[in-house]
């Protein structure tokens, strides 16, 4: 039972205090405005992007930013979503989407790989397939994504991008990096991106970053947010069998997606230091000292760590395998 109410509970923490589901929203959404508050995620003024697809994470996210903009007096926010082109999947996301967007009065954008790029996901993996070219489908469908999330953000006038990353994701990504020994990505890991804040590029930010994938499909259960449950039929089946590990292991052992989080912030400071935007980029004077910047790529002027960015790295083998007889 509820110690405080009790009432039925819908939720237990690991030290076994249970909560209703009255208690369990103020403890949610408690967490995550003091994850605002602690990471200075969203100031006063703020226009938002909120990256959106139509699942549980970022439609929570949206729910919780508009209450938090208090119609616009305090931020402002609307959704930006990508069409990859997954057939009985995206199409079905964004419906839900649209559905929600309309319900709350918020702005939502959609743009899509085929009128961006020319092809959808689902047609790249064809080609994919065909020329035995060795890309995944998580690797195309999320640097493209990001790709577009970012440009259209910026051209649309916003200058942060919240997204719906939870703490399930991050550990994750934190033991992907480690185990595929590319720790050097995980500089760009955090509740924000590193990205300075004297950067051109729009910051990344992460307001459920403390709250785990159960939390979150208990909340948006409460707030009757999400009709249906579908799956993306490409699920990379590396991310696949880390989630599932963990999961099994967190079962066994409570708190330790919490641990590998917390532990890695910690740590985050030095790998930003050493693997962070700008450490192996140009430098600017700026003010009078010296600041490390982002690379553009080359070829479309968005954010790189190379000469070219990912996106038109894989967009140039996709073209180029289309054009091949
Ligand atoms: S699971 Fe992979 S292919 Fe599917 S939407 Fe996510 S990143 Fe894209
Ligand atoms: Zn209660
Ligand atoms: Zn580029």
């Amino acid at each position: 039972m509820c110690k405080r109410c009790q009432e039925r509970p819908v939720y237990k923490l690991n030290n076994g205090r249970q909560f209703c589901s009255k208690c369990f929203t103020h403890y949610y959404e408690r967490k995550v405005f003091k994850t605002i508050k602690q990471y200075k995620l969203i100031q006063k003024g703020d226009k938002i992007a909120v990256a959106a697809s139509g699942g549980k994470d970022s439609t929570t996210l949206l729910y919780l930013l508009k209450n938090l903009c208090k119609d616009g007096r305090f931020c402002s926010i609307e959704a930006v979503a990508i069409d990859e082109g997954i057939h009985a999947y995206r199409d079905k996301t964004l419906k839900d989407l649209k559905a929600f967007c309309n319900k709350e009065k918020i702005k939502l954008h959609i743009f899509s790989y085929k009128k961006e790029f020319g092809f959808s996901l689902d047609e790249a993996l064809k080609l994919v397939r065909e020329k035995g070219i060795k890309l995944t489908s998580c690797n195309i469908c999320g640097v493209l994504r990001r790709y577009l999330i970012n440009k259209k953000s910026r051209e649309l006038g916003f200058a942060k991008v919240a997204t719906g990353h939870n703490l399930d994701d991050e550990a994750q990504t934190i033991l992907m990096n480690q185990f595929k020994g590319n720790v050097s990505l995980s500089a760009k890991l955090g509740p924000r991106s590193g990205v300075s804040e004297e950067s051109v590029f729009a910051q990344r930010i992460k307001p459920l970053y403390f709250c785990t994938e159960k939390e979150n499909m208990i909340y948006s259960f409460i707030h009757k947010m999400i009709p249906g449950f579908v799956e993306c039929p490409n699920q990379q089946s590396y991310r696949f069998a880390i989630r599932d590990f963990l999961n099994k292991f967190e079962a066994q052992n409570p708190g330790v997606k919490q641990a590998i989080v917390q532990g890695f912030l910690e740590v985050l400071p030095l790998l930003k230091e050493r693997f962070g935007p700008g450490a192996g980029g140009k430098k600017l004077s700026k003010g009078g000292k010296e600041i490390n910047v982002l690379r553009s790529c080359t070829k479309c002027g968005e954010p790189a760590s190379n000469e070219v960015c990912k996106a038109c790295e894989i967009l140039g083998v996709l073209n180029a395998a289309k054009n091949k007889p």
